[in-house]
């Protein structure tokens, strides 16, 4: 049995990717203010909380509710065990993401697999990975940025549907843009003040940690990550 020391040394000895991060810019005024696809060309909020998983991921596919659906070379709609007991959630799609499909490929997705792996997860196996917008948001200058609030609660349907159907134990926001989303808290607030507290979104408990991309940029910060993962941890055991 390792100890807790020894599989913090691990995890911190997986962290240890080199800073390979791309910042995602703050989401221009421009972006912010564009307007949605009008309500008729999608399916409502009440439709998508009756879809099975073949018709969201359907749906998801030729979806135009928000102006994400214009410059995207594919939705990215979660990839995992449908049946998970964890389930991450980052932000949105990056460039990479974009072009295969997948969330968190890259070296963020290297770092978010090290991190699964350093408390016995893998992609797939009892984790899913899904993101607050399934389409690459972009600024002007063609860069990855944050979806907009407007972006994020048009694609919040979708991963409510996905999260009634995994049904996990335990969800892991990781970043800003994950927490405030699920918490539906102002745009203000800090990712460091809503660590280190177990918060519930729809009953469940919820982990706020830093985005894997943001780590890698910030070295300093990976501890605090593995504290947030213990956190977790402790409410996926209690929740059993
Ligand atoms: S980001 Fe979500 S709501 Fe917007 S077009 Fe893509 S799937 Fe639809």
């Amino acid at each position: 049995m390792t100890s807790p020391s020894d599989r913090r040394a691990v995890f911190l000895n997986e962290m240890g990717v080199g800073p390979l991060w791309v910042r995602r810019d703050a989401a221009p005024a421009s972006a912010a203010s564009e307007p949605l696809m009008p309500a008729a060309a999608a399916p409502s909020a009440s439709e998508i909380a009756e879809m099975d998983w073949t018709q969201l991921q359907a749906s998801v596919a030729s979806c135009v509710k928000c102006g994400l659906c214009k410059n995207r070379t594919r939705a990215v709609f979660g990839v995992g065990d449908e049946k998970a007991k964890w389930l991450f959630i980052g932000e949105g799609p990056g460039r990479n993401e974009d072009l295969q499909g997948e969330p968190f490929v890259g070296p963020a997705g290297k770092l978010l697999d090290n991190m699964l792996r350093a408390i016995g997860l893998k992609r797939g196996d009892n984790a899913y990975i899904a993101n607050i917008v399934k389409c690459r948001p972009t600024g002007a200058d063609g860069k990855d940025r944050a979806p907009t609030p407007e972006e994020a609660a048009a694609c919040m349907p979708y991963l409510q549907r996905q999260i009634e159907l995994i049904e996990p134990a335990v969800i892991v926001a990781l970043g800003k843009t994950a927490a405030l989303s699920l918490l539906g808290l102002d745009q203000n607030i800090a990712v460091a003040q809503l660590r280190g507290k177990v918060h519930r979104y729809a009953g469940l408990p919820l982990v706020v940690t830093y985005h894997p991309a943001y780590l890698l940029r910030k070295l300093s910060d990976k501890g605090k990550s593995w504290s947030d993962l213990c956190l977790a941890m402790n409410a996926y055991a209690n929740s059993r």
